[in-house]
């Protein structure tokens, strides 16, 4: 096998893609791929007493999330619990034939978007202005007797831009429909408190807040029908069979705490190195824009449009220097049509094309920083110089 590259020789910035296992995670985790290895499920102590270790986390996700233990259910990724609750939501009102979400979902949304279309539903697709913002007019406007579930993300993972979740959910509670949010970049960076915020289902990843990959959660509010989506055994519930992953589950206990504890002094520590990176980045390089809504952003993130450049060539180029960006959302890189974010926010194409997602973590330094912003500037003027669309004559 090749030689890897080592999380320790790279400037790490495409933390919304997935994030590095914080270590006191990993030191929770350790002990239950090895001696403590029962099955939760199990009558014996030896396995029956996992189920302890597994509630204990799951009170740990609660709090964070200002939630009821008994409304967190484990899952196996973000993308399991978005499914899970659009199912749902429209196996249990299978008199409601209308589904509302928006153009800039995460394709774990906008897929299940298409299919039910594919399947005779409805589907309203709320479109964003150039900042990314949604009309909340239209979405009022938008909901209907027959709307069996409006799904809007919390913030965008391309851009970071947040939207307005506590009037989505007055909105949408006040006509009577089902919410759900795709949380999976908010958590962990964002407050989020749903004792007080109606919504009825929420997705969140553990892999987006220092917890392995292969773990989600799906809140499910108290009193809401719900339909499970793995059926079987009666783990969780019956809410989700599938013997618990007690390792991944107490890991995400344990990230859930870090992130609850150290939010106020991360978001402030966070942005303030990704206003360096980015004022920097302006400061130096001509025709850059910044995509989304600058005003309410994830802390983390940042996407600058770079005019006549293209975005592929950009991250090679700083792939050279270990320098791990992204093009867009890790799922849409590799194509080299811009993304359906920019697209549905009007980014001129020129710009699309250009456009780098850097998203730091509390594990971002200064001087990881500042060596980006010493080495952009001549990966832009390298790469405009070669460019088609500046090239002269
Ligand atoms: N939703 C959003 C907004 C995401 O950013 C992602 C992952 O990038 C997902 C859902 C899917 O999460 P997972 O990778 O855990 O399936």
């Amino acid at each position: 096998m090749a030689e890897l590259v080592h999380g320790d020789s790279v400037i790490y910035l495409d933390n919304n893609a997935t994030t590095r296992v914080a270590p006191e995670v990993v030191d929770v985790m350790l002990p239950l791929f090895s001696d403590l290895y029962g099955n939760a499920s199990s009558m014996h102590t030896f396995g029956g007493q996992m189920i302890h270790l597994v509630n204990d986390a799951r009170a740990s996700v609660a709090r964070l999330l200002g939630a009821q233990p008994e409304e967190i259910v484990f899952t196996s990724c973000g993308t399991e619990s978005d499914s899970t609750a659009i199912f749902s939501a429209v196996e249990t009102q299978p008199e409601k034939r209308h589904f509302i979400t928006t153009r800039v979902e995460h394709p774990a949304v906008i897929a299940l978007g298409n299919l039910l279309e594919k399947r005779g539903y409805e589907v309203t697709w709320l479109g964003v202005d150039s900042k990314g913002r949604l009309n909340l007019d239209e979405l009022a406007r938008s909901i209907r007797k027959d709307t069996a579930l409006v799904s809007i993300m919390y913030a965008n993972n391309e851009t970071g831009t947040v939207f307005p979740i506590d009037d989505i959910a007055r909105i949408v509670k006040e006509r009577g429909a089902l919410l759900h949010v795709d949380a999976v970049q908010a958590v962990g960076k964002e407050p989020i408190d749903l004792s007080k915020t109606p919504i009825d289902f929420l997705a969140l990843s553990g892999h987006k807040l220092h917890a392995p990959k292969g773990i989600g959660v799906l809140y499910i509010r108290k009193g809401t029908r719900f339909r499970p989506f793995l059926r079987g055994g009666h783990q969780e519930r019956g809410r989700r069979a599938g013997t618990e992953n007690v390792p991944y589950i107490v890991g995400l206990g344990k990230a859930c705490e870090l992130a609850g504890s150290a939010m106020a002094q991360e978001r402030t520590q966070v942005a303030a190195l990704r206003d360096k990176l980015e004022k920097g980045l302006l400061a130096q390089i001509s025709n850059a824009i910044v995509n989304g809504d600058v005003e309410h952003r994830l802390p983390n993130t940042s996407s600058i449009a770079f005019e006549s450049v293209e975005g592929e060539a950009i991250l090679l180029m700083l792939n050279e220097f270990g320098i791990c960006a992204s093009s867009g959302s890790a799922c849409t890189s590799g194509s080299l049509e811009p993304s359906h974010v920019l697209r549905a926010m009007g980014v001129p194409f020129t710009y699309a094309h250009g456009s780098i997602r850097f998203s730091l973590s509390r594990y971002t330094t200064e001087a990881e920083i500042d060596k980006v912003l010493e080495v952009m500037p001549g990966v832009i003027k390298t790469l405009r110089e070669i460019s088609p669309f500046t090239r002269r004559g």
